[in-house]
């Protein structure tokens, strides 16, 4: 089970880097996370750009409101996203990233392999936990179960320099969703009470109960993946309301088709050049399927105004 979970990790790494080889996407690092590079259909390579830039349009307005800020990836798998923040020189003062550490130490492995990563590496930088873990003052990437968020990783990340006294940015890509409600609200719960000025960037499936809604569970129960999150969270609207309840401000969801939809026309004309796509309908659908949320704990900087559209 939590083997096929650790294996998505993958799949985001291979949708990136066909997305950045095609010009849809622009992260020269993806390509040093996949074994086997491999060319998605173009609706795939639409859906991943729109993902890639809904968190990373997040994540670069956070660095550049909060350079003394925290981020705090959850699940963050062979994502790029603190070498894309070292590249456009807005790294935040802390940056975490915590999956298990079958997938950690892969990732540390990979990054230790590419010398381009390394030299993007802060120079204080130690291999720890057997390969598994990386250490430094500003940057750590973290082995352990988000399932046992409060028992092990609060404290650990503690230890590893986590302040909660400073404004952090959680980043949920694709992650939350695989948990248990219970283990996915205990991580929200203890950011609620432990970090008073938090924002949560989310990226998760939505609408599992139409026709579309349903082959997509099948598809993944195939797999062995459960999206236990889905049933909890099902709409678009529960999804936000899952911060409104815990008192968090402005929740905004939106789905991709939506984030789609209201893209720059000079970009979504650059996006049409790259590739022939007439999949609309099954874009469509596919996209209405995903959505993001962001939310925030106090309605003060760096959050209050933060947000796509
Ligand atoms: N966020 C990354 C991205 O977008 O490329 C990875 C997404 S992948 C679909 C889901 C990730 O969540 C996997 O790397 C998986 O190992 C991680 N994950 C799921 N459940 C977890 C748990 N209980 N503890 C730690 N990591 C977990």
């Amino acid at each position: 089970m939590d083997a096929a979970v650790q294996a998505t990790s993958g799949d985001a790494a291979g949708s990136r880097e066909s997305a950045a080889r095609l010009g849809y996407v622009d992260d020269p690092f993806a390509r040093h996370f996949v074994r086997r590079a491999q060319r998605r259909a173009p609706l795939i390579n639409r859906g991943t750009h729109s993902r890639f830039s809904g968190i990373q349009r997040i994540l670069a307005q956070f660095c550049e409101r909060a350079p003394g800020g925290q981020v705090v990836v959850l699940g963050a798998g062979l994502d790029t996203s603190y070498f894309l923040a070292r590249r456009r020189g807005r790294v935040p003062r802390r940056f975490f990233e915590i999956d298990f550490a079958e997938v950690t130490a892969r990732k540390a492995a990979a990054v230790r392999r590419a010398p381009e990563l390394q030299a993007l590496l802060p120079a204080d930088t130690q291999v720890a936990a057997g390969g598994a873990e990386l250490h430094s003052d500003s940057y750590c990437l973290v082995a352990g179960d988000l399932r046992r968020f409060e028992e092990d990783l609060a404290p650990r990340l503690q230890a590893l320099g986590l302040d909660p006294a400073l404004p952090t940015l959680f980043v949920s890509e694709c992650v939350l969703v695989y948990l248990e409600p219970a283990h996915s609200n205990a991580v929200l719960d203890w950011i609620t009470r432990a970090v008073p000025n938090a924002g949560v960037v989310t990226y998760e499936q939505i609408r599992p109960d139409d026709r579309f809604g349903r082959a997509m569970v099948d598809n993944l129960r195939a797999r062995g993946l459960e999206l236990h999150g889905l049933h909890a969270f099902p709409t678009l609207d529960s999804a936000a309301e899952r911060f409104r309840a815990r008192g968090w401000h402005a929740a905004q969801a939106l789905d991709l088709a939506d984030y789609h939809g209201r893209l720059d026309p000079a970009e979504r004309a650059r996006l049409g050049a790259i590739e022939l796509m007439d999949e609309w309908e099954e874009f469509t659908l596919l996209a209405q399927h995903y959505a993001f949320t962001f939310a925030h704990t106090a309605d003060a900087a760096p959050f209050s105004g933060m947000g796509w559209f």
